[in-house]
């Protein structure tokens, strides 16, 4: 916890004064300003969203967020009242340690690995390529057949934004988790049997690679789609998605820290998971690991309306309730913080009904390590989020079940309201 207090001192020692203005040296493009914005309401929250600051925690009075010097701009001409300072001022270095986390060589190496040791559970295969041409890496974990029928499929995302590390962690060590229990745990056995789990620990290869390379971090959200090299702007991934893709809560300028790009599924990253899931209507459930702020949210994002159909609504009020319960995570719609358009999970549930959540995971707060808590943290978030995705995995067979009283068939077959919907 070294680094927070590294950084919590600054903020604390400087007057604050001095963040209000911005140093010319630093205000390159490529600079991110952490922005402490007086708003109350989700309206005003949604206005700020919308002008493509990045929220990262909401309190009664005001967000906590990052976004870049054009932003910084435009909150100013819309009168909101904000503080800011640039982060490569004072963010020299990081605490040793931050080796356990996983970079794109180790985690590719250690899926290979899993994938040959564990042969007869579990396949890796890549869903497609990132802008900048790596694989879309993705992890197969279901057991030999055991009927005829199709199986329930489940699937776990990571890592759309970043810098968002622990959300690679959480469903890479859910994979180990998976497969080295197979055999061993009643439970973990037959659901890997009687499912078809499929995990993608890093959707954004490109942009969680350009964060790491070279120290201090820098922050980086968003994809490296731009016109060449040296002109990255680079697209939020989870407004890219096309369900109601283009309304409030997503960016419009391209160097925003939420630009939605310019036309839904424009990144070949989304266009990738659209392909997979659409290609697999087994899948019933759908679970995109984000950070930070400990919260379980479920669709929608894109209006402050709940989801109409109520079977569904309660599906998700009660699963997010559940897993709130395990995590001490706080479960909401997602609207509820502040609305955003073009999400994962808006999609997945709009356009084709797979029950889906988005967790932020630890931290609670950017005081106590945002996007860069220490890697001493990893195996605490791992084993608070692993009851979750079982929980998940064990309805994906019929999620109806969390709200009626139909039981677990005691093997596999097709339930009478599943798949949900034919597509
Ligand atoms: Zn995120």
């Amino acid at each position: 916890m070294r680094k927070m207090s590294i950084l919590s001192l600054v903020f604390l020692l400087l007057p604050l004064a001095a963040f209000k203005s911005l140093p010319s040296s630093t205000s390159s493009l490529d600079t991110t300003y952490i922005v402490k914005v007086d708003a109350s309401t989700r309206e005003e929250r949604t206005d700020i969203s919308s002008l493509g600051v990045s929220i990262e925690e909401v309190y009664d009075t005001h967000i906590v967020g990052t976004c870049r010097p054009a932003q910084l701009a435009d909150l100013k001409a819309k009168g909101f009242a904000f503080e800011s300072f640039s982060l490569p001022a004072f963010l020299l270095d990081f605490p040793p340690g931050d080796g356990d986390f996983h970079n794109l060589n180790e985690l590719n190496s250690e899926m290979s690995t899993l994938a040959q040791t564990y042969s007869h559970i579990a396949t890796l295969s890549s869903i497609g390529k990132s802008i900048e041409g790596r694989d879309l890496w993705m992890m197969r974990i279901s057991g030999p057949q055991t009927t005829g029928g199709e199986k329930p499929g489940i699937i776990f995302l990571g890592t759309h934004h970043a810098r968002e590390h622990l959300s690679t962690e959480v469903p890479f060590f859910l994979i180990k988790h998976l497969l080295e229990n197979y055999g061993k745990d009643e439970k973990i056995t037959r659901f890997i049997n009687e499912r078809e789990i499929w995990i993608i620990p890093l959707v954004n290869p490109d942009g969680t690679d350009y964060d790491i390379t070279d120290k201090p971090y820098k922050w980086w959200r968003k994809n490296r789609q731009g016109k060449g090299a040296n002109e990255v702007y680079g697209v939020d991934l989870n407004r890219n998605y096309g369900y109601k893709w283009g309304g409030a809560g997503a960016g419009t300028d391209p160097s925003s820290e939420t630009y939605r790009g310019p036309s839904a599924f424009s990144e070949p990253e989304t266009q990738a998971v659209k392909t997979f899931i659409e290609s697999h209507p087994n899948i019933t459930t759908l679970l995109s690991y984000h950070t930070f702020s400990e919260l379980i949210l479920y669709p929608w994002g894109y209006t402050y309306d709940s989801i109409e159909d109520q079977r569904a609504l309660k599906v998700h009020e009660a699963m997010a309730q559940s897993m709130g319960r395990m995590t001490g995570y706080r479960p909401q719609q997602s609207s509820d913080l502040y609305i955003t358009s073009g999400d994962t999970t808006d999609w997945s549930f709009g356009e084709h009904k797979i029950f889906s959540f988005t967790f932020e995971l630890y931290p609670a707060s950017v005081w106590d390590g945002g996007f860069y808590p220490p890697a001493s943290v990893i195996q605490n978030v791992v084993k608070n989020n692993i009851p979750p995705a079982l929980y998940l995995i064990d309805y994906a067979d019929n999620p109806y079940r969390v709200i009626t009283t139909v039981q677990p068939r005691d093997f596999l077959t097709v339930s009478d309201v599943w798949p949900p919907k034919a597509r």
